[in-house]
């Protein structure tokens, strides 16, 4: 098998998988994906009777090859040794007839710290002495918390959060604001999450910047797009396979399906190369709010951004641009970069593409997409939680809803994905179960009320985070995103007198 990745844009593109998590991104602007994946899959039955990391240590051997055993341990063993409060790290829940996969019991409640917790630790071997790498981040909420615990007073990195002021939720705002650590910086920007998108996009493209910056520090991103942020999540589909193995659901070598709630695509592709690693499955069950460009292509091949924008009661899922959606073009297009490019190319220039009836074919066989509406949400969380006692947050009852859907065409065992726990999006949840005290006020009187009723637990996290202090309380202009970032790599590299400021 090759050993290195390319792009999606250009398969003459070869390179490390060292450099592609230093990298993030192509040149091409392509994403680096594995060729011929799958042509060497690994041994199911072995998986099976090994614990979470383990399972991780054996994904991570096969598709991180430039990694040595040693750093490939140390990785797994730091990122999910302590900072997860199941020893399962992604426990699974049967409900009714199908099973729960909790991914949210991370360090901040989503399931971005299964990625975000590795993600750094690869980072910190490819990294050589004299490196220190600036990790800049956009956020509209869930990403920018797990980016900073995960980076978190590791040595030569630090991470700049941005988000856009009054354009998180309350309790989002408090996680990043009451980050701790000594590399941490957030600032909210007057603007909105597109601002604070693009003028990132300017600032890794500023060439002045870099000259500035030296050779020593380079700036990097915390993106879904980052090899190393997907890979570690094609752990947990191996994992809730062998617990379902486990609890007598299925034998060894069954087919399973999996529902997943999708924003980028990261989460769902994660699943899929599993898949041609040799996990059996079935389907893949897509799942979008109301934005759901997805779910139309799914129907007629051809994928239009240009639509209405939807703020919904699961903001995680709000995106027009599925940016890992082009990794599985390319392999459902045989590996084919050229046609890729001339997708990518006319979404730039003309806001939409329409793929081959092939390629819409080879993606209808593995995967099935539709979509929740707010009001299908709410209904969703009210019904599992009366019928089942089981209380899902706003982006796994989206995906409840379409997986119900799909389960009247195919009764292969069943897992739904569980994004996020209930606490983090508290207001959605209690206006569906208990909606005479659901206050937006105050969040955390809703909380209790809502534990009190249910019996569900509130993560430590989301309950200490109202007793720590503030430490990031900048807000500033748009415009001064690249002058702020030049401040922070001063303070977090050239002058820790200061780096406890702000
Ligand atoms: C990020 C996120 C998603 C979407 O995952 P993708 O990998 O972007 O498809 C769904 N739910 C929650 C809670 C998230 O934070």
């Amino acid at each position: 098998m090759n050993k290195n990745y390319t792009s999606t844009r250009n398969d003459s593109v070869s390179i490390s998988a060292k450099e592609a998590i230093k990298k993030g991104f192509a040149d091409d602007k392509g994403l680096f994906v594995y060729p011929d994946l799958g042509n060497d899959q690994l041994d199911l039955e072995k998986i099976l009777t090994l614990d979470y990391k383990n399972i991780a240590k054996t994904v991570l051997a096969k598709l991180l090859p430039d990694f040595s055993k040693g750093e490939i341990n140390d990785s797994v063993d730091n990122a999910y040794s302590s900072s997860f409060d199941s020893d399962k790290i992604t426990p699974v829940a049967a409900v009714d007839n199908f099973h729960i996969l909790e991914l949210f019991h991370g360090p901040t409640s989503a399931f971005k710290d299964v990625g975000l917790q590795l993600l750094p630790q690869l980072m910190k071997h490819v990294l050589t002495d004299d490196n220190k790498v600036m990790i800049l981040t956009a956020t509209s909420g869930d990403t920018g918390k797990a980016a900073l615990e995960g980076f978190k007073d590791l040595k030569n990195m630090g991470i700049i959060v941005f988000y856009p002021d009054g354009g998180v939720s309350k309790i989002q705002k408090l996680q990043m604001i009451t980050t701790g650590g000594n590399n941490t910086k957030v600032a909210a920007i007057k603007g909105n999450f597109d601002d604070a998108q693009t003028n990132v996009k300017l600032i890794f493209n500023d060439k002045t910047l870099k000259e500035q910056l030296g050779s020593t520090v380079s700036l990097s991103s915390a993106n879904s797009i980052n090899i190393g942020r997907l890979i570690p999540q094609v752990v947990y589909y191996f994992d809730s396979y062998k617990q379902l193995v486990e609890d007598g659901t299925i034998k060894t070598g069954n087919k399973v399906n999996f529902t997943v709630p999708t924003g980028n695509f990261g989460d769902v592709l994660a699943g899929y190369y599993a898949k041609l690693l040799g996990l059996p499955v079935n389907k893949f069950v897509v799942a979008c709010n109301e934005n759901n460009v997805l779910a139309t292509f799914f129907e007629h091949g051809i994928y239009d951004r240009n639509r209405p924008f939807f703020q919904t009661i699961a903001p995680s899922m709000d995106i027009q641009i599925s940016s890992n959606f082009e990794r599985l073009l390319y392999y459902k297009s045989g590996e084919n970069s050229q046609y890729v490019k001339q997708l990518m190319d006319d979404l730039e220039n003309n806001g939409k593409y329409e793929v081959s009836k092939d390629v819409l074919k080879a993606i209808q066989e593995d995967f099935y997409c539709g979509y929740s509406t707010d009001k299908e949400i709410e209904e969703s969380i009210k019904e599992v939680y009366e019928k089942d006692g089981y209380l899902m947050d706003p982006h796994t009852a989206a995906g409840y809803k379409v997986m119900r859907d799909y389960q009247k065409l195919d009764d292969t065992p069943m897992i739904l994905l569980s994004t996020a726990s209930p606490y983090k999006f508290v207001n959605a949840v209690a206006t569906a179960v208990l909606p005479e005290e659901a206050n937006s006020d105050n969040v955390l009187q809703t909380m209790k009320d809502l534990a009190a009723k249910t019996n569900a637990p509130i993560p430590e996290n989301l309950q200490k985070v109202w007793d720590l202090p503030v430490r990031h309380e900048s807000v500033i202009q748009k415009s001064d995103m690249e002058k702020y970032v030049k401040e922070q790599v001063e303070a977090v590299f050239y002058d820790k007198d200061q780096s406890s400021s702000n």
